[in-house]
């Protein structure tokens, strides 16, 4: 009977873009997200999270402006 020889599996890491938010590259084994855009643009989930935070404050503070009015 012939040995098994048992190999780990190997990891492929792959070098999937620079983040559009902090230009900083990016691996498929870090947690990212894809836009639909035209440029196919990826991010760093945690760098959406933080940009879509932002994105709700400034919302909120036009809105509090507007009804200042
Ligand atoms: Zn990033």
């Amino acid at each position: 009977m012939a040995k098994k020889l048992w190999k780990k599996p190997s990891i492929i890491v792959i070098n999937i873009g620079k983040c559009r938010y902090c230009q900083k590259e990016m691996i498929n084994t870090e947690s990212f997200v894809a836009f639909y855009d035209e440029e196919k643009t990826k991010a760093h989930y945690e760098c959406m999270r933080k940009d879509d935070y932002k994105k709700l404050i400034e919302k909120e503070k036009n809105e509090k402006r507007l009804s200042q009015n």
